[in-house]
């Protein structure tokens, strides 16, 4: 994220509009019975890239906002860039970023494949991003943000066989637990679920499971199907309004079919 302005005005929006909720709450709405405050709102912040340190991290300080940031542990204290992006280092952006859509489909092992070939290229150097550090990790906790699982590689859980799965569990929980982070607490990579993941979260302990389907939590929520809603730090504050209020989802495919009209 780095439209820092842009990012100000959602969470002022957001902290005089909603009660912000920490994932503790959550957690003790889920299995100590507490109740949640009127418009309870969770923000959370996906893949653990480094601007959310850099951008995000001293502006949620400023207006003492409660987020959770949910990390790929197997980049922590790395160089390694996330895939999706290799993908488009390697092939070019437009190239690249149609790659990236085709390969959501594909199953884990053949995506690891590509990969490696990808890689494999010595006519280009290995790409190089600098990802957040353990200390990092622990000075963001230190202010109020909580450290929680994005699995270990970042593969497309519904893609996975379950041995697959045991291991980015076993690993991420692993690294987390090592550094007092929220191990427990997990968000599916891209949002993708399926029963047997949601299965070998529930065998490794997983508490809370979030997923990334652009929905509102209904008074019913199951902790392993917490829907979320999606927006960036360049989403201007009409358009967050529009989400916030779950017509996003409606209108846009009606504004689609207008736009199809109209060519
Ligand atoms: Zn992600």
């Amino acid at each position: 994220m780095k439209d820092r302005a842009n990012f100000e005005g959602q969470l002022i929006y957001l902290k005089q509009n909603y009660s912000i909720v920490s994932i503790d709450q959550l957690n003790h709405f889920f299995y100590k019975n507490t109740k949640l405050p009127k418009k309870p709102l969770l923000i959370t912040f996906d893949d653990g890239d480094i601007s959310v340190y850099e951008n995000a991290l001293p502006l949620l300080k400023k207006h003492n906002l409660p987020a959770t940031l949910f990390v790929v542990t197997d980049l922590i204290n790395s160089h390694k860039p996330f895939w999706w992006d290799e993908i488009e280092y390697y092939l070019g952006k437009e190239d690249g970023n149609k790659k990236v859509w085709e390969i959501k489909n594909w199953k884990n092992k053949q995506r690891e494949d590509f990969l490696t070939k990808l890689r494999s290229n010595l006519d280009k150097p290995a790409m190089k991003y600098p990802q957040l550090t353990t200390s990092q990790l622990k000075e963001m906790q230190d202010s109020g943000i909580t450290i929680a699982n994005h699995s270990h590689t970042h593969p497309l859980f519904n893609k996975c066989t379950r041995e697959e799965l045991e291991e980015e569990l076993t690993k991420s929980k692993e690294q987390l637990q090592d550094s007092n982070f929220s191990a427990d607490i997990f968000a599916y990579p891209n949002g993708n679920h399926s029963e047997l993941s949601e299965a070998v979260l529930k065998s490794k302990n997983i508490k809370m499971a979030l997923l990334f389907d652009h929905k509102i939590n209904k008074n019913q929520v199951h902790p392993l199907q917490i829907s979320r809603l999606a927006a960036n730090d360049t989403t201007p504050l009409w358009k967050l309004k529009l989400i916030l209020s779950g017509w996003h989802t409606k209108v846009l495919p009606i504004t689609r079919t207008l736009g199809k009209l109209r060519k």
